[in-house]
């Protein structure tokens, strides 16, 4: 015998016990941001490459190692979607959305690719939830994204969370800041990782970001971006922290988040997550308002996150009982025309009760049917013997309490419709 074909590394097969999980949490993702007003966008999986590089930065570790890229048999030059922001924006500018709305409230549900080593929390392929707001500078619509964030995991159970944020700045902040953080850091040079020795040159502000020990420390007394925010960066900052105040938000300043993608200006944030061990990041995002002028389109301030269901899942322990999904009613057939009669009692109730019914395809003992209506936990079973069918009745068992009653076929529908 041949052995069996496993999965890439990297990637998970979502089984009917998990999916359970992840519907419930993507219908809770859909009602929750359309009270924010926001409405669902849906971008193709892959995209040119070029559009990422172009969105996302040349020298990120997304661009240089972590998209599956290939050349299709047309010689086009594609990318598996690393992440959202950039096919939502393109898609914004290539359907003119700006011209039918002045403001553009978008969310998604999406599954992204990258190939980063796989750990706890970490895959190669992965989902997100997000959102895209664009259209607007003010510091209101940083607070109502921020809020939304928060307060979504707050409502779907989550406690333990932190909202950390910052902001940093526009272009020309950065430029300044860039320059003197380079220059507190040449010193220290030798003693950084290659990978941060590379991003001293090309872009030190994400050296920030580290999570190596001993440059901890060395970015301990590093000069800090705060403090080269300009005078309406930095009132946009204090708006967006007093909104947040007003609408009883929690927030930390946290003066070394960056993020490490290269479009974000001002508004920087993440929710981490204490639960998550070392991926702690939920959901991270901020303001970007260069990336639709950059894709092409008229400028517009944009603000957004992204946020990870694997990650989401992990630090929540759901209880599944919450999750409705228990059959209302398991049909015991028992011979042919039973079955028959199974099939067609099925079919009503599922249409005109709305229940999960539930028959059996296997022809079994009624020993085992009842076994497997118990281990469904079934509310109600059916039973349909000869002696029934003769009468144009059923037996009925409220599985709960043992109770039985037979009912005329034709009064299904209503006894059921009284007793749900
Ligand atoms: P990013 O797009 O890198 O800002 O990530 C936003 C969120 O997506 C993170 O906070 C994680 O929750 C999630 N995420 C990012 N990369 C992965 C991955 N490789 N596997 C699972 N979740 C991820």
């Amino acid at each position: 015998m041949s052995s069996i074909l496993r999965n890439i590394k990297g990637t998970k097969d979502i089984l009917p016990e998990e999916s359970i999980v992840w519907q419930y949490l993507e219908s809770k993702i859909h009602m929750f941001f359309k009270q924010y007003g926001y409405s669902e966008i849906r971008t193709p999986a892959f995209e040119n490459t070029n559009l990422f590089k172009r969105s996302i930065g040349d020298d990120t570790d997304i661009v240089t190692k972590e998209m599956y890229s290939w050349i299709d048999q047309g010689g086009n030059n594609l990318t598996l979607k690393p992440e959202v922001t950039a096919s939502v924006v393109r898609s914004y500018n290539q359907n003119s959305l700006g011209k039918k709305h002045p403001i553009n409230k978008l969310y998604y549900i999406d599954t992204l690719f990258r190939r980063e080593r796989p750990q706890k929390g970490r895959y190669r392929q992965f989902h997100q939830f997000g959102i895209e707001s664009i259209g607007s500078k003010f510091p209101e619509q940083d607070a109502e994204v921020l809020a939304l964030a928060y307060n979504f995991y707050h409502y779907i159970g989550l406690r333990d969370i932190t909202l950390k944020i910052n902001s940093i700045g526009g272009h020309n902040t950065r430029k300044i800041y860039k320059n003197k953080l380079y220059d507190y850091l040449l010193p220290f040079k030798n003693d950084l990782t290659d990978t941060s020795q590379n991003r001293l040159m090309k872009n030190p502000l994400r050296i920030l970001d580290t999570k190596v020990d001993f440059e901890i420390k060395i970015i301990q007394n590093a000069p800090r971006i705060i403090d080269c925010l300009s005078e309406e960066d930095k009132i946009h900052f204090k708006s967006v922290l007093n909104f947040l105040d007003e609408m009883d938000i929690p927030y930390e300043i946290d003066n070394k988040l960056v993020r490490g993608l290269d479009y974000y200006s001002r508004t920087v944030f993440e929710i981490q997550s204490k639960s998550l061990g070392a991926q702690d990041a939920l959901c991270g995002g901020g303001r970007y308002d260069n990336l639709v002028e950059n894709l092409g389109g008229k400028p517009q301030p944009s603000f957004g996150f992204a946020a990870g269901i694997e990650r989401l899942i992990l630090a929540l322990d759901i209880d599944q009982s919450i999750i409705e999904n228990n059959p209302d009613v398991y049909i015991v057939s028992l011979g042919e025309k039973s079955i028959q009669l199974s099939m067609k009692i099925a079919n009503s109730l599922r249409l005109n009760n709305d229940f999960i019914v539930i028959t059996d395809t296997l022809r079994r003992s009624l020993k085992a049917q009842m076994k497997e209506a118990n281990k469904l936990c079934a509310k109600y079973a059916i039973i349909i013997g000869d002696d029934e069918i003769k009468n144009n009745e059923v037996a009925i068992k409220n599985m709960n309490t043992g109770d039985q009653k037979t009912e005329k076929i034709d009064q299904l529908e209503s006894y059921f419709k009284v007793s749900k």
